[in-house]
C-alpha cells in the first residue's frame, strides 16, 4: 500500500487480484467443461488382501484441460461444490462410472465418490436410481465413499437417504477415517459397510508410532463392529506388511496401482493376478 494526494492509504493487492481472477477464469472454464464433456474418469483397484485379488475399483474424477493440463481433483472439485456444479458433475460421475463397471467382471465393485451437496439434493436417491438403471449395473456392486462431512450436523435427512440406498443393495463407506472431527459419533449415526483409513495414518505407520497405534485401533474397531477397513495410500511393501499384520482387510496405492484410464483396466487386472 501506498498514501495518495489526499493522505489516505489505497491498498494495491496485486496477489489477491491475480488469484481471484484466475478464479474466475477457473470456473468459466470448469462451466465450459461441464457442456463439453471434458471430464474422464479414472479407476484405482482396491485389493482384497484376505482373497489375495482385486475386489473392485474407485472412480477418480480427472479434468484434462486444454491448456492448463491435467488439473487435480482437490483444485476443481471445491469449487465445482461453491458455484453449484457438483451436483450435475457428480450425476455425470455416477453414470459414467456404473455404465463402466457394468462391462466388468461381475465380482467387481465400483467405488463412487459423492460430496455432501450431492447428497443433500433431493433427487439423489433418483440420481443414483437412474444410473442403476440405465447401467443395469446390479446395486450390490455399487459402493458410495463419503465422508464425515455429509454427516455433520448429523442430519435426520442425510440419514435416511443412506438408510434408504442401504436397503437397496448399495454399501456406504466412511472415506478418510481418522482425519475428521468425533468420528467415533458418525458411526452410531449410520451402519457403513468400510471404513477407508486416510492415507496419512498409513503413510506414518512405519516411522511414527501414534500413526501404527491408529490404525490398530481403526482396524480393531472394524473388526469388532464387523466393518471392512481399507488402507489408503499403500506406497511401499513395508507399509502393505504393516496394514496386513494390523489385520486390515483391503489395500489401495501406488504400490498396487495408480489410477489408470477405463482402457487399461483390463491389463491392471491381469497384472495383480495372484501376486
Ligand atoms: P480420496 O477419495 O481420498 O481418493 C484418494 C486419493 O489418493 C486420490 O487422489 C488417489 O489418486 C490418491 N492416491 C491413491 N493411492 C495413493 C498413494 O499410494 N499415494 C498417494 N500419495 N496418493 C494416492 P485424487 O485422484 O487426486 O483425488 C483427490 C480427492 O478428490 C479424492 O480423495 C476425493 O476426495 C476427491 N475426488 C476424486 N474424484 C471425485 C469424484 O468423482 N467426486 C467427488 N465428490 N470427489 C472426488
Ligand atoms: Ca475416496
Ligand atoms: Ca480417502
Ligand atoms: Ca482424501
Amino acid at each position: 500500500s501506498k498514501m495518495d494526494g489526499r493522505g489516505t492509504w489505497r491498498f494495491f493487492e496485486p496477489a489477491m487480484d491475480a488469484s481471484l481472477q484466475s478464479r474466475r477464469a477457473l470456473e468459466l472454464d470448469l462451466r465450459e467443461a461441464m457442456d463439453k464433456d471434458e471430464f474422464d474418469l479414472f479407476y484405482q483397484p482396491i485389493y482384497d488382501l484376505q482373497m489375495d485379488r482385486i475386489s473392485g475399483f474407485e472412480a477418480l474424477l480427472r479434468w484434462p484441460h486444454p491448456k492448463r493440463g491435467l488439473v487435480p481433483p482437490d483444485q476443481f472439485i471445491p469449487i465445482a461444490e461453491d458455484i453449484g456444479l457438483i451436483t450435475l458433475l457428480g450425476e455425470w460421475v455416477l453414470n459414467r462410472a456404473c455404465e463402466q463397471a457394468a462391462s466388468w467382471p461381475s465380482e467387481l465393485k465400483i467405488a463412487v465418490n459423492v460430496s455432501a451437496t450431492q447428497i443433500r439434493d433431493p433427487r439423489f436417491a433418483e440420481v443414483i436410481a437412474n444410473a442403476l438403471d440405465a447401467s443395469k449395473l446390479d446395486p450390490q456392486r455399487l459402493e458410495l465413499e463419503i465422508t464425515e462431512s455429509v454427516l455433520l450436523g448429523n442430519s435426520a435427512e442425510t440419514i435416511a437417504t443412506l438408510h434408504k440406498l442401504k436397503a437397496h443393495g448399495l454399501r456406504i463407506a466412511l472415506d478418510d477415517f481418522g482425519t475428521g472431527y468425533s468420528s467415533l459419533s458418525y458411526l452410531r449415526s449410520f451402519p457403513f459397510d468400510k471404513l477407508k483409513i486416510d492415507q496419512s495414518f498409513v503413510r506414518d505407520a512405519i516411522a511414527t508410532k501414534g500413526s501404527k497405534l491408529i490404525v490398530r485401533a481403526i482396524t480393531g474397531l472394524g473388526k469388532s463392529l464387523g466393518i471392512t477397513t481399507t488402507a489408503e495410500g499403500v506406497e511401499t511393501i513395508e507399509q502393505l506388511n504393516q496394514i496386513q499384520a494390523e489385520g486390515c482387510n483391503e489395500a489401495q496405492g501406488f504400490l498396487f496401482s495408480r489410477p489408470v484410464p477405463a482402457t487399461e483396466i483390463a491389463p491392471t487386472i491381469l497384472s495383480l493376478r495372484n501376486g
